[in-house]
């Protein structure tokens, strides 16, 4: 894969005057939610808005998600909002439903980063679409599978891409779930500089009174975007309560960020 200015095409066309803004809630729960947080976050400077349908967890037991019946909410959330729409997807059956309902952007999360062989799978699903992907790093931190990814991807004729970083597990404990590492984030926009370059602060710090922080380090060191956890209820949420904020806790974040950027 070349470095090229048409990496980050799909970026500069939305000609945004703010980092790329995608929020909404870890999990769509009910119909009810997935809408209520949309409508909160419409006049905002969010782009896209997520929910995970499929959520894939670590151990089972947990909250695993809606499944396809979560699409149709996504494509009312489209139609009542014009807000586009984000999703995850962990294989080729995802893909063919999310393209189906006209899901805007996939992402791959940081637990199928990690195997190449469902990697390949999503990417040969996805050959020659005009939907943004865009690539989490795998969960433990090794830069070779993260970019494997998007090689993978590439070759496969798909040219709307780009990255998350969203912290590596460590055995170590620290005040992140997942360690930033940046150095490893900073080593593949060293590699591929118009890569655009997202940071998930809700997974690298696992609690909400850290995301203002994480997220002005990232747009420090010239991220492109930010991807937030964002529900009406943030304690009762079926999945990640402590790392979620409000719409309104999120809409003040991004204005101090700005603010701060600019006024650098
Ligand atoms: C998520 O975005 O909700 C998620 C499950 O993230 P990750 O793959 O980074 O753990
Ligand atoms: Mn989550």
């Amino acid at each position: 894969m070349e470095n090229s200015k048409a990496l980050r095409s799909w970026l500069d066309d939305l000609k945004l005057d703010h980092p790329l803004v995608i929020a909404g809630p870890c999990s769509a729960e009910t119909e009810e939610q997935v809408l209520k947080i949309a409508h909160e976050l419409k006049n905002s400077d969010v782009n896209y808005y997520r929910a995970g349908i499929w959520k894939p967890r670590t151990r089972p037991g947990n909250f695993e998600g809606v499944g396809a019946l979560g699409l149709k909410w996504l494509q009312r959330v489209k139609e009542e909002t014009g807000m586009k729409t984000a999703t995850e997807v962990a294989n080729a059956a995802h893909v063919k439903l999310a393209l189906e309902h006209d899901i805007d952007l996939l992402w791959i999360g940081a637990r199928s980063t990690v195997s190449p062989f469902i990697v390949q799978e999503i990417a040969d699903a996805l050959e020659g679409t005009d939907k943004i992907v865009l690539v989490k790093n795998p969960v433990n931190p090794d830069l070779s599978l993260w970019l494997g990814g998007i090689e993978r991807l590439y070759t496969k004729n798909i040219k709307k891409l780009g990255v998350i970083h969203r912290g590596f597990s460590t055995y170590e404990k620290t005040k992140y779930r997942n360690i930033p590492e940046w150095q490893l984030a900073i080593e593949l926009q060293n590699k591929f500089p118009d890569l655009p370059l997202i940071c998930d602060p809700s997974h690298i710090t696992g609690r909400r009174d850290m995301i203002f922080d994480v997220s002005q380090t990232a747009l420090d060191l010239n991220f492109d975007g930010l991807m937030i956890e964002t529900h009406i209820d943030p304690d009762n949420a079926w999945s990640d309560a402590a790392q979620q904020v409000t719409p309104d806790k999120l809409k003040q974040i991004m204005k101090d960020l700005i603010i701060r950027k600019e006024t650098d």
